[in-house]
């Protein structure tokens, strides 16, 4: 194999992404180097693009969500149901490794909420060895901590890369949302993270499953996963979309509002559309982007509201949305509308970036 690998970097922001070759690093103790067979494209890559994202040191190899082929291996290896890995396995990895030691990680058991928690192409600059710390990269060096997930080989891994970060976050919301079978539901947003809340709901046995967005392509996918009423913010007014929840829901609201657009406004909605004791849950917002205006009256005390917000995901998450999507594999290939190789990641990101795709996929060795 030769050691070199073409990855594409983020110098600076706002400004294309430029492919840059480093040399691959030897796996130390514990750590595994994969070749990279698909990196999604997140919204959240697209924010760290334009400079929004404080967490972002440049310059780096953007992408946290990614799976692939263990090419390499350092000392034993296993992956979360203690199966044994080798050289050759298809595998999936938990997008964040945490440090198992601290208040949270050890006593909490919320590990999402570790203060040493980092991601890889988030937290990670490629200015400094081990360099390959990014998923828009031919290959990519795993810390020794990190959580894999053996996939058998048959698997089309395109399919399971969004599983590792909006479907994980997702799962998370659902995992706090004490939601129960036959609850109304009502979903904020309609990118991959609602998508995934949207098939979520119907897993756990929604009665009405209301989509609230701004793109029709996106409503439809909604509308295969199991929403029940789609409802374009473009064409009703806040006014009619209110009507419109309130006749689904005998007037009360629904029994569970996720917001996942990351929007202060889709927030506000949400409240509003919670039934008297319902629960809001927001898990849109990864980076600062406004504030609400709260009836702490109205909104919070005399509703009995529980308003839930959500950070990132632990590993428990990503199994959750992993098997989701085995679940319900050819909804969710519908979901990939865009592939791009890694040289092509400039137009993957502005394909994100419109909305012109719902999910994109670069494939580094495509
Ligand atoms: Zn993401
Ligand atoms: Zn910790």
């Amino acid at each position: 194999m030769r050691r070199e690998a073409r990855a594409i970097i983020l110098e600076k922001f706002n400004e294309p992404l430029v492919l840059r070759s480093f040399p691959i690093p030897n796996p130390k103790e514990g750590e595994v180097l994969v070749k990279v067979e698909a990196a999604g494209v997140c919204g959240s890559d697209v924010h760290m693009w334009e400079g929004r994202d404080p967490r972002t040191r440049l310059p780096m190899i953007l992408g946290h969500e990614g799976a692939g082929e263990i090419v390499e291996m350092n000392g034993e290896k296993k992956d979360v149901h203690r199966s044994p890995l080798k050289i050759g396995d298809k595998v999936l990895w938990n997008r964040a490794v945490t440090c198992g030691h601290c208040y949270y990680c050890k006593i909490k058991m919320e590990p999402s909420l570790c203060p040493n928690r980092w991601v890889y192409g988030i937290h990670t600059s490629c200015a400094e060895p081990p360099y390959l710390t990014g998923n828009y990269s031919e290959y990519l060096l795993l810390n020794q901590n990190v959580d894999l997930f053996k996939i058998r080989p048959e698997v089309n891994l395109q399919v399971l890369v969004p599983a590792s970060c909006s479907g994980a976050t997702a799962a998370h919301a659902f995992d706090l949302s004490r939601m129960e079978s036959g609850d109304s539901v009502l979903v904020q947003g309609v990118g991959p993270l609602g998508i995934f809340a949207v098939a979520f709901a119907k897993s756990f046995g929604a009665s009405e499953i209301i989509a609230i967005g701004g793109t029709d392509d996106r409503l439809k996918v909604c509308q295969s996963f199991g929403a029940t009423l789609n409802l374009n913010r473009h064409r009703l007014s806040k006014k009619e979309r209110k009507e419109a929840v309130m006749e689904i829901t005998h007037g009360r609201g629904v029994d569970v509002a996720f917001e996942m657009a990351g929007e202060p406004d889709a927030l506000e909605e949400s409240i509003s559309l919670v039934r008297t004791g319902g629960t809001c849950i927001s898990a849109g917002f990864g980076e600062p982007h406004g504030t609400i205006d709260l009836d702490c009256f109205h909104d919070l005390n005399r509703k009995n509201l529980r308003l839930q917000g959500i950070w990132a995901s632990d590993v428990k998450h990503t199994h959750m949305a992993l098997q989701l999507v085995l679940s319900r594999f050819q909804d969710f290939s519908k979901l990939i509308t865009h592939r791009f190789p890694l040289n092509k990641a400039n137009d993957a990101i502005r394909a994100m970036k419109t909305k012109e795709a719902v999910k994109a996929v670069l494939i580094p060795h495509g």
